[in-house]
């Protein structure tokens, strides 16, 4: 027997109109990359994205073909998230810190149809125009008055002019809530690129889960300034929260230095911000040298890569913010654990408390996971042994934008994705990251694809073999460190080496440091230990290092 309830869709464009409807005179504020601050409401954001959905279907966009966006976050970007999904079309936000090449690889293999794009971009769209093979339409998301005047990109469109020559009627369609939303490419640990598409049903479990209180805990009250890219997991899911909440969003546009981000967070009243950590040991520079302090701001989201025990510390001790301390993934939309207290936990002393919040934290409800050893056999939750962490759930990808074969482990009859970090679970379940089994480097909370690194240093005549592995760096968390076996003879020096990375990827790629060795650990199938070679270089301090401290 069937429940006897009203069956309706979970659509992204209910967020739209649920915000327009109930809190329509909430707040966006936008610092713009015109250099202007834009100030508007829910409703009025509500309109324009109708006008921008009308715009998107008079290119010629079909249902669930990708709308691509290369932006910061701020109030245009905003509407497209919306215009986009909520009219049937895929959103993808490509990451603009990438090199050109890979830019545009993913817009290819994306299908790209449009591509939206900030004007501090204008370059990089420049270089990969010419290239793309399926991009119809470009857009510079500014108004006439900032249009720049000799672009090299075909058929330039203004934004602005799409919204003016729109009608704000639209009416949100209507479709099966499994429809695919938004796509974002994640650097994935071999080979290209791997694109994880998110549907409507699970972005909308997934906001419904990230709001309540013992995970991110949004309410109407808060004001939101993610400084998390909407191109990185849609920024964490908070402009979704945003609307299904009802919160004012702050978006800080290219601003990201310390001082830009406190005067906002100041000036509009901003209770709760997110990002990894990197971001915020420039905004506490700032605020201790200048003798500032935050005077709304309580909490912050800090993930990406590990939360320094320290930062959680001298958040709360000196500036009373809390520090939420959350662990994801772009396969999970992105949220798995949030580190919230249990009850018990307020007991504690405020150092046993700072320990707490250095875990991962617990899973959200929806989230199932267990941690498993070599032979795929489960281990306690004791606090204690560590193993491969596994996750499954409604908001987990279960398989890669077309790609090739199941990405899951299969054990208990389910399907498992395999997150590649390593962790413990203690009888709270609370969850530890320990370790990480995939062969990634990430730095300030960016992918660096040790894989190309390695390719193109042993392109180069006078290398024999070599691995790039993360290194320890007080300021990115990790940065790449290059081992090299040299061909027999060859005067190779780091300086020529490093030099031969030029133009070949994006710059801040670039290892920071090289060291040869005789030989490289391989193991029986030829491949190499680099879990051996992490071990070995352990402690190794990059000449990078000291200058961040
Ligand atoms: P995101 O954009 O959310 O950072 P990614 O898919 O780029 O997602 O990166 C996910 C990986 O980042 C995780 O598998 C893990 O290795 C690392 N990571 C994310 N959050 C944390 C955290 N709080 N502590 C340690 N590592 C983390």
């Amino acid at each position: 027997m069937n429940g006897l309830m009203m069956q309706q869709s979970l659509l992204i464009s209910s967020l739209l109109t649920h915000a327009e409807r109930h809190h329509g005179e909430q707040e966006i504020v936008s610092r713009r990359v015109e250099g202007d601050i834009h100030r508007y409401t829910f409703r009025d954001m509500a309109a324009r994205a109708r006008r921008m959905a009308n715009a998107i279907a008079a290119l010629g966009v079909k249902h669930s073909e990708r709308v691509a966006t290369l932006a910061w976050n701020g109030h245009r970007h905003m509407e497209l998230y919306y215009a986009a999904s909520g009219s049937g079309a895929v959103l993808h936000t490509l990451n603009p810190r990438l090199h050109p090449d890979q830019v545009s690889w993913i817009a290819d293999h994306a299908e790209d149809q449009v591509l939206f794009f900030d004007m501090s971009f204008l370059p990089l769209v420049e270089a990969i125009a010419p290239r793309v093979k399926t991009i119809r339409h470009f857009v510079a998301m500014t108004d006439r008055a900032h249009m720049p005047k000799d672009a090299r990109v075909p058929g330039l469109l203004c934004y602005e002019d799409l919204i003016d020559g729109s009608s704000d009627r639209f009416d949100w369609p209507e479709f099966d809530e499994n429809t695919a939303a938004s796509l974002c490419y994640t650097s994935g640990t071999t080979g290209n690129p791997k694109g994880v598409l998110y549907s409507h049903r699970s972005t909308l479990l997934h906001t419904f889960a990230a709001a309540l209180p013992d995970a991110l805990n949004c309410s109407v009250a808060d004001v939101i300034l993610p400084v998390v890219p909407m191109f990185h997991v849609n920024a964490w899911g908070l402009p979704y929260v945003a609307c299904m909440v009802g919160a004012k969003l702050v978006f800080p546009g290219p601003a990201l230095d310390g001082k830009s981000l406190h005067e906002l967070f100041e000036r509009e009243g901003v209770t709760l911000s997110a990002g990894v950590p990197t971001v915020w040991q420039g905004l506490l520079a700032h605020v201790e040298s200048h003798g500032l302090s935050f005077r709304t701001m309580r909490r912050t989201i800090i993930g990406g890569s590990a939360c320094p025990p320290a930062m959680i510390r001298t958040f709360q001790d000196r500036y009373q913010v809390h520090v939420l301390h959350a662990w994801g993934m772009t396969e999970l939309s992105p949220l798995g654990t949030v580190c919230s207290f249990k009850p018990k936990h307020l007991a504690l002393s405020q150092e046993e408390r700072f320990a707490v919040q250095a875990m991962q934290g617990h899973a959200l409800y929806g989230v199932d996971m267990k941690i498993i050893d070599e032979d795929g056999s489960e281990l306690p939750w004791d606090g204690q042994c560590s193993g491969d962490l596994l996750v499954r759930g409604p908001w987990i990808v279960s398989q890669y934008f077309r790609g090739e074969g199941d990405p899951l482990v299969h054990s208990d009859g389910k399907g498992w994705f395999p997150t590649g970090d390593v962790a413990s679970i203690d009888a709270d379940g609370f969850m530890r990251i320990t370790d990480r089994s995939k062969d990634v480097i990430k730095s300030g909370g960016e992918w660096i694809g040790s894989i190309d690194l390695e390719n193109i240093a042993m392109a180069h005549p006078q290398v024999a073999m070599a691995a790039c592995i993360a290194a320890y760096h007080p300021k990115w968390d990790e940065r790449p460190l290059l081992v090299v076996v040299k061909k027999p003879e060859q005067a190779l020096s780091r300086e020529k080496l490093l030099a031969f990375y030029e133009g070949k990827i994006a710059s801040w790629w670039t290892p920071d440091d090289v060291v040869f060795v005789d030989e490289i650990p391989l193991g029986a199938t030829g491949k190499m230990l680099k879990h051996k070679l992490r071990e070995t270089f352990k402690s190794y301090q990059l000449p990078t290092a000291w200058s961040a401290t």
